[in-house]
């Protein structure tokens, strides 16, 4: 698939959203490429229901209401997305512009790039099994892009966090069966999921099976049965159409960090005047950026990115005199 568009915003954290409205005021499209399933990158990965307390007119905001709000605050710019896809090549064309490719190869092509990857994607913690790669979209999966493929079929869980026992509240209601697999009888999660998935596997609607560990996995092709160890060594196996380990997401730099930029403590170095990188065209906002004296900070990316775009408007467009515009005088123009 290809995509033309002015901005190529690779990451859909808070700073690559509100790169959106930046954009949308000088009247550019943005599109944006995220690894995750759906927009708001460690808000909504790692803390959607902490309150954040240092973002500008909120006295306390959830980070996943930020993402929802910063994503109601583009959307008169209509900007597109290919989401659960990873930027892996960046390539300078002969007439200036940029083209990103993607892991399903999609070809996005642009007059800017703004990389807004924060601390890069994040990859999931896998389980030690021996043939684990041989099933790996073949019933084991590591995030749920969409709870309806689970309809209907017998699921594993493994994990003791908050996305484990969430994701095993939402498919007790979907999935033919959900069995939820733990290491331990003490889970991370918050209570009041630990609760609600006490309640479900007392009600007799999921099996949890604490102090066991799935240690195998068999099938002719595609996954058809575990191997369960629990603590004490004994095993069991339990057929299934789905392993879905939910151990955990770390983030990696990835590709981004064999694109020629600067690369120092896992960020891309910028000019802190612009937050160009060493590539013309080319600007880092929010946490990927790295400078002297940098705040990883959501405000500090909102700022970033707002003067990386306004200096490449006078960049692309020199015979233009540029003034700031206020919004309270021009209002919101929506992109067509
Ligand atoms: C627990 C916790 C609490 C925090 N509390 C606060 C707080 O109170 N206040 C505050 O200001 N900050 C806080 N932060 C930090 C804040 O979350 C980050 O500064 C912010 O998320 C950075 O936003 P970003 O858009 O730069 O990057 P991210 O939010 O990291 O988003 C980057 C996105 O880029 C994607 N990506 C990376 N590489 C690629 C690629 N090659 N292809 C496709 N996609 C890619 C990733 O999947 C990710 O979704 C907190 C962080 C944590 C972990």
């Amino acid at each position: 698939m290809s995509i033309a568009t002015d901005v190529i915003i690779i990451g859909a954290g808070p700073c690559g959203l509100f790169s959106v409205f930046e954009a949308g005021l000088l009247k550019w499209h943005c599109h944006l490429i995220d690894y995750l399933p759906v927009p708001g990158g460690q808000c909504a990965e790692i803390y959607p229901k902490k309150p954040i307390y240092d973002i500008p007119g909120f006295p306390s905001v959830l980070a996943g209401e930020l993402v929802d709000r910063l994503t109601a605050q583009g959307a008169p710019f209509h900007p597109t997305f290919s989401l659960g896809e990873r930027a892996e090549t960046l390539e300078k064309l002969p007439d200036g512009t940029f083209k990103v490719t993607t892991s399903r190869q999609t070809e996005v092509t642009g007059h800017t790039v703004l990389l807004a990857g924060g601390l890069g994607c994040f990859e999931p913690r896998k389980p030690t099994i021996a043939n684990l790669a041989d099933y790996e979209d073949r019933g084991v999966e590591y995030i749920i892009r969409d709870p309806e493929i689970y309809r209907n079929k017998h699921v594993i869980v493994g994990g003791g966090g908050d996305s484990a026992l969430d994701w095993t509240i939402v498919l007790a209601d979907i999935a033919a069966s959900v069995c939820l697999v733990h290491r331990s009888a003490q889970f991370r999660a918050a209570p009041d999921s630990v609760r609600k998935a006490e309640q479900l596997a007392e009600a007799g609607k999921i099996t949890m099976l604490t102090d066991a560990n799935v240690t195998g996995l068999n099938g002719n092709g595609r996954l058809e049965s575990v191997e369960i160890t629990r603590n004490d060594g004994s095993k069991t196996t339990r057929s299934t159409d789905h392993y879905i380990p939910l151990f955990g997401l770390s983030p990696k730099l990835g590709p981004i960090a064999s694109w020629g930029l600067g690369i120092e403590k896992n960020a891309v170095l910028v000019d802190p005047t612009t937050y160009e990188t060493a590539v013309e065209g080319v600007y880092a906002v929010g946490d990927i950026a790295e400078y002297p004296n940098k705040l990883k900070l959501i405000l500090s990316g909102f700022h970033e990115a707002a003067i990386a775009l306004n200096v490449q408007y006078q960049r692309l467009h020199p015979e233009k005199k540029h003034v700031i515009k206020y919004t309270t005088v021009t209002g919101i123009a929506e992109l067509p």
